[in-house]
C-alpha cells in the first residue's frame, strides 16, 4: 500500500513545524515525520526577532510565543573593565521594536501544540529513508523505528531535516564552505550579578568572548570562545567548574553561575547549499544553511525560508498560481542565506580576535560608531531581519514609484488578510483595486485605500509597485502568476 499526501515534511525542529503550521492554515494536507522521539529539551537558539514575530502575527499564532518569552532591548560592549558601546533595539522600525528570548524548547512546543489544534499530529520516531522525484511527485521510503518501513507518494517534499539533512544528500547538492578551527563552550543556567537583565552582556576581553544572553528571569545563556582547536577531535564539554573560572576571568563584576541546564562545547560551520531544491524537492532551514550562532540568524531564517515556501507552495497545490512561482523560493532565500552568512561571519570575527591592537581598534570602532542612531538603528534592523528585502526577484515589478515600499521591500503594518486564505492584497485606490480583485479572485483581496497602486505578497512583501494609471501593468503582473 502507498499513502498519498500533498506535501511531505521532513523533519519536525522549527523550521518544518513552522512550514507544517502554514500549509495547514491554508488546508493543504500534510505529513510531517522526525526519527526523534521527542522535541528538543535544549534552549539551542534563544531569540526570534522582530521579522520572525510579525509572521508569526500575520499567521494569527504570535500570542504564545510572546507569553512565553521575555523582551530583550539592547546590548552591552564591555572590554572588560569598562563598557565600550549600549546598543539599543527600540530604533527597529517593528511592532515589535525588541528580541524576543525564547528557549527553542519552548518555541518547538508552541509551534507543535499549534500544529496539534490544527489536525497534524508529528509522526515520531520515523525517518525519511530515501526518495525519488518522478516527475509528477515525490515517491519516498520512511523507515520506523520497529524496523519496518512505508512508501508514500507525496507531490512535494521539502527537507527541513537539519544540517546532516537526508534530503540534501539525496539531492546531491554540495554543503559548500568551512568548519572554523576553534572551540566555543555553551552553558544554560542561572547567574547572579548580571544587570540590568533585559539586555545582552557581551564581554570583549582580551583573551576571547564571553557573552551572556537572557532566556528569563536569572536564567542565562553563556557563550565564551576558547581560542584555536588544539586538534581536529571535538573538545569535551565543560564542567560548570571551567565555565565560573571563564566567567570570573573575563568579566569586570563577580557574576556566579548555579544550576547548569545544559553545558557543551562545539565549533562553527558556515555551509550553505547553492540552490534551495530542485523539481518537486526543496530545502529549508539548516538543511540549507549553517553559520555562526553570532547575531541569533539561524532559526529566524529557516524559519523566514518557510514562511516565504509556504504561500508558494499552496497557491500552486490548489492551482491558483503556475508551478514557475515555486522559482522564486530559492532565488529570494539562497540571497538571504549569503547575506546572513555573511554577518555572522563578520561579527565572529570581531569577537574572536586575538590581537591587542585589532582588539583596541574594534572597541574604539564600536564606541565611536554606536554614538550615532543612525547606525545603531542599521544594525538592530540587520539583527531584527526587518531589512530583508526580495528588490532582485523575478516577483518584484516596479511600474513606476511613488510613496511607500519599494517592489521586493516589506509592508510594515500587519494586513488585514484571511488567515486560511494565501492571497495578495491590493492597496489603492478602491475603484482599481476593487476591479483587480474582481478579476483574480482567489489570488487578490482587497486592501486598504492608498493614494499608490501595491500588490502586497502573502508574507508581507511588496510585489508590484505601481500608480493608479499603472492597472494595466498590475493585471499582467498577476495573470503572469495565475495558473
Ligand atoms: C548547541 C546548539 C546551539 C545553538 N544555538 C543557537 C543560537 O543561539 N541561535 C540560533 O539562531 N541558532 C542556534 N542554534 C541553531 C538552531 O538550533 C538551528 O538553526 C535550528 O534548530 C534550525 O532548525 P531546523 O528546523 O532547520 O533544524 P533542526 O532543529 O536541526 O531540526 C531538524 C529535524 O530534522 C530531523 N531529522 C533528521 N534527519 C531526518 C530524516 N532523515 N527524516 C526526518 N527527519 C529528520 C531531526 O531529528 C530534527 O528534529 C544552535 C544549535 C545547536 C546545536
Amino acid at each position: 500500500m502507498v499513502d498519498k499526501t500533498s506535501v511531505l515534511i521532513a523533519g519536525a525542529g522549527p523550521v518544518g513545524l513552522t512550514l507544517a503550521n502554514e500549509l495547514a492554515r491554508f488546508g493543504i494536507a500534510v505529513r510531517i515525520v522526525d526519527p526523534a522521539p521527542a522535541r528538543t529539551d535544549k534552549s539551542k537558539a534563544l531569540v526570534l526577532w522582530s521579522r520572525s514575530l510579525e509572521l508569526l502575527d500575520q499567521a494569527g499564532y504570535v500570542e504564545p510565543f510572546l507569553a512565553a518569552g521575555m523582551p530583550a532591548h539592547g546590548a552591552q560592549l564591555s572590554d572588560g573593565k569598562n563598557v565600550v558601546a549600549r546598543v539599543t533595539l527600540d530604533g527597529i522600525k517593528s511592532r515589535y521594536a525588541y528580541a524576543l528570548m525564547i528557549p527553542q524548547s519552548d518555541t518547538e512546543r508552541i509551534l507543535e501544540e499549534t500544529l496539534e489544534g490544527r489536525g497534524v499530529k508529528v509522526e515520531r520516531t520515523v525517518a525519511l529513508e530515501s526518495f525519488r522525484d518522478h516527475g509528477d511527485g515525490v515517491r519516498a521510503v520512511l523507515k520506523k523505528a520497529d524496523g519496518t518501513s512505508e512508501s508514500v507518494e507525496a507531490d512535494w517534499l521539502v527537507g527541513c531535516d537539519g544540517a546532516h539533512s537526508t534530503v540534501r544528500h539525496g539531492l546531491g547538492l554540495s554543503f559548500e564552505g568551512t568548519t572554523q578551527q576553534s572551540d566555543w563552550y555553551l552553558a544554560d543556567g542561572h547567574c547572579t550579578g548580571l544587570e540590568p537583565h533585559d539586555v545582552m552582556h557581551i564581554y570583549w576581553h582580551r583573551d576571547g568572548i564571553l557573552a551572556f544572553f537572557p532566556i528569563t528571569e536569572g536564567r542565562w545563556r553563556v557563550i565564551a570562545d576558547l581560542g584555536p582547536a588544539k586538534d581536529a577531535g571535538r573538545h569535551a564539554d565543560p564542567t560548570l567548574e571551567e565555565v565560573q573560572a571563564l566567567l570570573t576571568h573575563r568579566s569586570s563584576q563577580p557574576i556566579v553561575m548555579t544550576d547548569a541546564y545544559w553545558l557543551a562545547a562545539f565549533r562553527i560551520n558556515e555551509r550553505k547549499v547553492a540552490h534551495y531544491g530542485t523539481g518537486r524537492t526543496f530545502l529549508a532551514g539548516d538543511a540549507a544553511h549553517i553559520h555562526s550562532p553570532a547575531g541569533g540568524q539561524g532559526m529566524n531564517t529557516g524559519m523566514q525560508d518557510a514562511f516565504n515556501l509556504a504561500w508558494k507552495l499552496a497557491l500552486v497545490i490548489q492551482g491558483v498560481c503556475k508551478p514557475s512561482l515555486l522559482d522564486s523560493f530559492s532565488v529570494e532565500r539562497s540571497a538571504v542565506g549569503d547575506m546572513v552568512l555573511r554577518n555572522a561571519e563578520r561579527l565572529t570575527d570581531a569577537a574572536i580576535m586575538r590581537n591587542p591592537i585589532a582588539q583596541g581598534l574594534r572597541n574604539a570602532v564600536a564606541a565611536f560608531a554606536m554614538g550615532f542612531p543612525m547606525i545603531q538603528e542599521r544594525a538592530a534592523n540587520m539583527l531584527s531581519e526587518t531589512d530583508i528585502a526580495y528588490p532582485d526577484s523575478p516577483l518584484s515589478r516596479t511600474a513606476r514609484h511613488g510613496d511607500g515600499p519599494r517592489a521586493g521591500m516589506r509592508w510594515p503594518d500587519r494586513l488585514p488578510m484571511d488567515s486560511a486564505k494565501p492571497q495578495f492584497l491590493a492597496v489603492g485606490p478602491s475603484g482599481v483595486v476593487a476591479e483587480l480583485a474582481r478579476q483574480f479572485p482567489t489570488l487578490v483581496r482587497m486592501g486598504p485605500e492608498a493614494a499608490a497602486l501595491k500588490l502586497i505578497r502573502p508574507d508581507g512583501y511588496v510585489g508590484f509597485d505601481g500608480s493608479p494609471t499603472d492597472r494595466a501593468e498590475a493585471e499582467t503582473y498577476l495573470r503572469e502568476l495565475a495558473g
